[in-house]
């Protein structure tokens, strides 16, 4: 079996600490890597302590939930927590970062910006990236690398529907399994 390539490492990394967000408007992972190395991670989330949007409900104030620290910002109070420096690091996170978080991200030295969403991209966060030379670059998870069996999967559901073919199914119904089998095993 292949081995994953860095920056789908860090990808899913940053997936996988999106599912510890406690705000269900939107999930953010994102992590901190220097030469190759995880420095930090973080999920957008309360203040220490205090209640969780999943628990209490969202703090919503001009259509933002005011509740949560993002996850780029508590990445980086990671670092600045434990005394780590994040001169010449890399980031990789879920979604395009908001504008406060692009500007924390420019401020503590950050060089290269890996995100797999686009998400709302703020023009201002865009033109301030270029002009401090933070090089923006888009990399999709593939989720079949975390799925072993991916392959096996595959295999068996065409020879199901293959199967299914020489029965005297619709052709509606067939369709729809196809289609239902295409948008599961292709990259979204
Ligand atoms: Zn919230
Ligand atoms: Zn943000």
């Amino acid at each position: 079996m292949d081995r994953i390539s860095w920056d789908q490492y860090f990808m899913a990394q940053s997936h996988l600490l999106s599912l510890r967000s406690t705000c269900p408007r939107l999930m953010v992972g994102a992590t901190i890597v220097r030469d190759k190395r995880i420095i930090a991670g973080g999920y957008n989330g309360s203040v220490s302590g205090e209640a969780h949007c999943l628990d209490d409900g969202c703090m919503v104030v001009d259509n933002h939930c005011i509740r949560t620290i993002h996850a780029e910002i508590n990445a980086l109070l990671q670092c600045s927590k434990f005394g780590v420096p994040t001169e010449g690091s890399e980031l990789y996170v879920t979604h395009f970062p908001c504008v406060h978080c692009s500007k924390s991200i420019i401020q503590a030295g950050i060089q290269r910006v890996y995100y797999a969403k686009e998400y709302k991209n703020d023009p201002y966060a865009e033109q301030i990236f270029q002009a401090a030379g933070v090089d923006l670059i888009a990399v999709e998870l593939d989720e079949a690398i975390l799925d072993r069996k991916y392959q096996d999967k595959l295999n068996l559901t065409v020879s199901l529907l293959k199967e299914l073919e020489k029965t005297d199914v619709s052709e509606d119904v067939l369709q729809d399994l196809l289609q239902q089998t295409r948008s599961i095993y292709t990259k979204s």
